[in-house]
């Protein structure tokens, strides 16, 4: 949506990935608007469709299928996407409080994240009660609760507590599906004993008599024990008991009762209604902050009370953007007015369901069909997201600024035309950088906390000084993530050399724009890195801020060794029998490549940017302190381009065993889909140092030892002996896809060095064998 052209004039937040964001997403995504700039916090990057989970746990459907992946829809929609949890607002500052990076500036705010079960007042519920709400981590809790039952020997009696159509649909098919998981294990699925608890003297209260007849009909068919005026009030792990003093026998217990809004909310100062839901006009705007807007369950709609369903949340996704849009454009909002009667469709666990509207309820399979058919087309539109031009916009921003916010944006537009190399302004930079916290080190003698034309650093007697630099343009659309990742990836190169990092200057370019955005950019990106090099003990002692088209960082970093050089790993040290080790996955340049054309699932690029954000310290000290004999990072050249630099300096040849490279997930996907970094052809060029490549053509591996990696793990050679241990140590430190990957053989006489094992499996087991003996 914001294309590099435009500088950013307005900020919109999102809090939360509900129903309703997801429609203003994919709104801002179909007709951008220029100059604004969207960001979603959420801390799920799959957000669950309510509508098809009752079929999900029923085994309907699979995960994906009711899933909506919201780090490739913010894409789709040019938002930035920002996986945390937001924890609190700053409504003075403008600013959403995070539970793991800094506070994030708005100019409008919208907030969608759900509700939250209101367990308080009933004795047990925290340590015994799966609960359903929050919608996120119920996957999570949901597989736990499978497993125990599968593993529970004898009768397995599970309670329900709450009647509404979410306790009853979920009761449902919980047992539909552990029914035939109890017949997949051969066992008897009338093992299984349902009760269901509702306070009220029937169960689906705000539905017709039609609708609650034919699932008192349902329920009874199915065995499931309903127990009406039921309101419990203390649960242990083994019993639930009501208020009228009726008890039941459980070994496990679902909580689907009435929700509230999130506990932070009540710091916000914002008004809310009882259950601790924001209260919001008709035009979803906060009754007490015109800069705040909320919808879903989270939003209590002061003149229609409505029910907390999926289906309002979504209704209420196009009237939301809509008035986002007019917010940010000073223009007067629209009122919105929910529709009176609305349709449920609600399933009975065996592609069954019941239709309700108003005095209306009728059921079959075909209603279960019909359904599906909704659900699934509603899905499409998150999924099957249409291919957009996001080219430079010339169309002038609709957005209302102040003279001096309009001088600004003006001076920006001819900055970014002309490319421009200038310096950013020295107030802006003070701001950001003023609010950062380097780590001090007593041999820094002229620093940050000094600073001056240039830092002054001390070399520590008997140390030597190891020297790096790297540099590259941002590759995600957080800044603060990017800049964690970028401080990692400049010192590898210190930590591979088997140095410890003194100090770092900071290269960084910034978009020219309003000088409050460029200010917020800059502080976290520096932030995320400040933190990344404070726990590599290295201090930010200088740098050097322009504005440029493209958000950019690197470091020039200077690291420690003793000066006698027996704590230094080069590249040049391998020996013939040596095992190879790679400390993290490959596969960050696919990845990323898939992610830039909305080919990639957000779960897979979560678990890249984890492995980016990995520090390779503690890995370089394991690798020295297991004898390496040689160690290098993995970089722009690939896995073979990295290990040729290491083959050719020792002389030596390697074999590579393609089966038991660690890779990250999705990669095979993505590479195998013909889509790879642009830097991949360069790299493919080394092929010729493949002894037998015509072999290893076919394999799913292949061409990831080509792929370019950004901030990777650490490639090493460890003597055979000891590679078992070492991979151990490496695991324990939390590489967990730490692997040994081939072994150092003597220099042949063929001129390529490399040769390639593409074992089906085994590789790995036959080389730590042979390690241990
Ligand atoms: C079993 C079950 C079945 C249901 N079936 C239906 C149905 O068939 N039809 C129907 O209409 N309704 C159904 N409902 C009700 C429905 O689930 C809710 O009404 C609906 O999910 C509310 O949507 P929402 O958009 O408000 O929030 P949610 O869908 O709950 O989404 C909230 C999002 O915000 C994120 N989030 C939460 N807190 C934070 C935070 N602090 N910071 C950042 N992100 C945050 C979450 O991770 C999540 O992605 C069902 C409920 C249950 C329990």
């Amino acid at each position: 949506m914001q294309s590099p052209d435009q500088p950013v004039l307005r900020d919109i937040v999102l809090v939360g990935g509900g129903h309703s964001h997801v429609g203003v997403l994919r709104r801002f995504g179909m007709h951008p608007l220029p100059g604004v700039r969207l960001t979603v916090i959420c801390r799920d990057t799959h957000t669950p469709y309510s509508g098809m989970l009752p079929g999900y746990i029923a085994g309907h459907y699979g995960y994906d299928e009711v899933h909506i992946d919201l780090r490739r829809l913010a894409r789709f929609a040019g938002a930035r996407f920002l996986r945390d949890e937001a924890v609190g607002l700053d409504r003075g500052a403008r600013k959403v409080l995070c539970r793991g990076r800094p506070p994030m500036p708005y100019d409008v705010l919208s907030i969608n994240i759900g509700s939250t079960p209101q367990m308080a007042g009933v004795a047990g519920t925290e340590q015994h009660v799966v609960p359903v709400k929050p919608i996120h981590g119920f996957d999570a809790r949901w597989r736990l609760l499978l497993e125990r039952v599968r593993k529970h020997a004898g009768a397995t009696r599970i309670a329900v507590v709450g009647g509404g159509a979410g306790g009853v649909e979920l009761t449902l098919a919980m047992q539909y599906r552990l029914r035939d998981e109890l017949r997949a294990l051969s066992r008897d699925p009338d093992e299984l004993v349902f009760h269901l608890l509702t306070r009220d003297p029937d169960i689906l209260p705000t539905h017709n008599a039609r609708v609650r007849r034919a699932f008192d009909r349902v329920l009874v068919g199915r065995g499931v024990v309903v127990h009406r005026n039921a309101e419990v009030n203390q649960v242990s792990a083994t019993r639930v008991r009501a208020a009228g003093g009726e008890t039941v026998e459980a070994d496990e217990i679902v909580w689907v009762t009435r929700a509230g809004g999130a506990p932070w909310l009540r710091q916000t100062g914002l008004a809310l209604d009882a259950d601790g839901f924001i209260r919001v006009s008709d035009m979803l705007q906060s009754v007490t902050d015109p800069n705040v807007f909320a919808a879903g369950d989270i939003a209590s709609m002061v003149d229609y009370p409505l029910e907390k369903a999926g289906v309002f949340a979504v209704r209420q996704g196009p009237p939301l953007a809509e008035n986002l849009r007019r917010a940010v454009e000073g223009r007067a909002l629209k009122p919105y007015r929910p529709q009176r009667r609305w349709l449920a469709l609600i399933s009975t666990g065996d592609r069954h369901a019941v239709a309700s509207r108003g005095r209306l309820g009728v059921e079959g399979a075909w209603v279960w069909r019909w359904k599906d058919w909704i659900d699934r087309r509603f899905m499409a539109k998150f999924s099957e997201l249409p291919e957009m031009e996001h080219e430079a916009s010339t169309v002038a921003s609709p957005v209302k600024l102040d003279r001096e916010e309009a001088a600004q944006a003006i001076s920006a537009l001819a900055m970014r035309c002309g490319g421009c190399g200038a310096k950013v302004g020295a107030t802006v930079l003070s701001r950001a950088l003023g609010a950062l916290h380097p780590v001090e080190r007593g041999d820094v003698l002229i620093g940050l906390h000094a600073p001056d034309d240039a830092a002054v650093v001390r070399v520590p007697p008997g140390k030597a000084m190891v020297h790096t630099v790297d540099f590259f343009r941002a590759f995600i659309d957080d800044p603060y993530l990017f800049g964690k990742i970028a401080a990692n990836h400049a010192l590898g190169d210190i930590f591979a050399m088997g140095a410890e990092a003194q100090s770092a200057t900071a290269i960084v370019t910034v978009p020219p724009g309003l000088e409050a955005k460029v200010q917020d950019v800059l502080f976290q990106m520096m932030s995320g890195a400040v933190e990344v090099l404070n726990e590599a003990d290295c201090a930010l002692v200088g740098g050097h801020t322009g504005e440029g088209r493209e958000l950019a960082l690197g470091f020039a970093v200077n690291g420690l060794v003793d000066a006698d050089m027996s704590s230094v790993m080069r590249k040049s040290g391998m020996r013939p029998g040596d095992v190879l080790l790679l400390t993290k996955p490959i596969g960050t340049g696919t990845l990323l490549a898939a992610h830039e054309r909305l080919q990639a699932r957000g779960r897979w690029i979560d678990a890249a940017l984890a492995s980016m954000c990995q520090s390779n310290r503690l890995g370089a000290q394991c690798l020295r302190e297991h004898g390496a004999s040689a160690c290098t990072d993995l970089t722009g050249f690939g896995l073979l381009g990295h290990l040729v630099e290491m083959t050719r300096p020792s002389g030596v040849d390697a074999e590579l065993d393609l089966a038991a490279l660690p890779v990250l997930e999705g990669a095979e996907e993505t590479s195998a889909a013909g889509i790879l970094s642009s830097l991949q052809p360069a790299n493919v060029r080394l092929r010729r140092a493949l002894r037998n490549q015509q072999e290893a053509l076919s394999h799913p591996r292949y061409p990831l030892i080509f792929d370019p990696q950004t901030a990777g793990g650490l490639l090493a050679s460890i003597p055979a002996q000891r590679a078992a241990a070492c991979l151990g140590a490496l695991r324990a430190l939390g590489y967990e896809h730490a692997a040994a990957i081939g072994r150092v053989l003597a220099q042949g006489e063929a001129p390529e060095p490399v040769v390639l094992a593409a074992r089906k499996d085994g590789g790995l087991t036959r080389l730590m064998r042979r390690a241990d003996t």
